[in-house]
């Protein structure tokens, strides 16, 4: 901003130099407080055991905004106590600095916007001439809603209260009730009565919409609340490692709900990544115990299912 030779200049009067004291000192302070204005955005601490998927579900944003917004190149190398810029909904451009490895196409993709947009919000007629270290400007409209959000606000505000205890959850387990009509509360009282201390089986019960539930909607079992074993298959150590999620549906007589699937598949996409369980590890009763069983009912494809747990 200002030419060197000023500063050096031996003939500089004593008043010249205060002078130039004076404004240095008025533009730091102008640092200073440019910086401070900066900070006055969301930031998030990264708590223990959190990730990067509950944080954005948290603020309603993206998981890969986030990610990108910070410059997180391994989302799975946070770390207790990081600090964490949340992209907020009046955040309408992103400033970003291209990396190693970075086309425009996948910079755009990564934050949910057209390469179009991002093209002509920086001048950039040749997409492919981009080079490291080159700063950019995302032109992000609004908020950065996340991609889907199978699961309301509100379940997800709850099961991000509740802290999975470490390494204990191996597989998810789907199952259905074999029963059309049905609710969590009453299976419950059913599975009390036969004997089981900690009541219902499951960790986790989702409503054909019959009794009082919705269709889709998701009943959180004190089992899942207290981290507690489950009582839905055969073996110990399973009940030990396996969380049980069951549908209410005869599943042998007719498929489950389109509501039913959609919640599922944001329930196994929530835990699998909240609990480190890969896709693999996602199956049903019948396959985890062969000819004992039909459940959850040959009208539920895992196959199809799974495939829809693709990040
Ligand atoms: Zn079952």
């Amino acid at each position: 901003m200002y030419p060197l030779k000023f500063i050096l200049a031996k003939s500089d009067s004593f008043s010249k130099k205060e002078f130039w004291l004076m404004r240095l000192l008025y533009f730091l302070l102008c640092c200073f407080v440019f910086s401070h204005l900066a900070k006055a955005e969301l930031v998030h601490t990264v708590q223990k055991n959190e990730t990067l998927s509950a944080i954005a579900s948290k603020y309603g944003v993206s998981a890969n905004s986030i990610q990108a917004f910070n410059g997180i190149s391994n989302p799975n190398l946070l770390y207790v106590g990081k600090k964490l810029k949340i992209p907020s909904g009046a955040t309408s451009e992103i400033p970003y600095t291209v990396k190693k490895g970075d086309s425009l196409g996948s910079i755009a993709s990564r934050f949910g916007v057209k390469l179009s947009d991002v093209c002509s919000r920086n001048g950039i007629s040749s997409p492919n001439l981009i080079k490291v270290g080159q700063k950019i400007i995302i032109p992000v409209k609004g908020a950065i809603k996340p991609k889907s959000s199978l699961l309301p606000q509100s379940l997800i505000k709850t099961l991000s209260s509740i802290k999975p205890h470490a390494g204990k959850w191996k597989k998810i387990i789907i199952h259905h009730s074999a029963t059309p009509v049905d609710d969590a509360m009453n299976m419950h009282r059913v599975h009390k009565a036969r004997g089981m201390k900690n009541g219902l089986a499951y960790h986790f019960v989702i409503s054909n919409g019959s009794r009082k539930a919705y269709d889709g909607e998701v009943f959180i079992g004190t089992r899942w609340k207290g981290q507690l074993d489950g009582g839905h298959v055969k073996k110990l150590s399973w009940n030990q490692t396996c969380i049980g999620i069951c549908l209410i549906g005869n599943f042998e007589l007719k498929p489950p709900s389109t509501k039913q699937l959609n919640t599922l598949e944001g329930l196994c996409k929530y835990l699998m990544n909240r609990c480190r369980i890969p896709k693999s590890q996602v199956t049903t009763h019948k396959l985890l115990h062969p000819g004992h069983t039909a459940c959850p009912g040959k009208f539920l494809s895992l196959p199809s299912f799974v495939r829809r747990l693709n990040p």
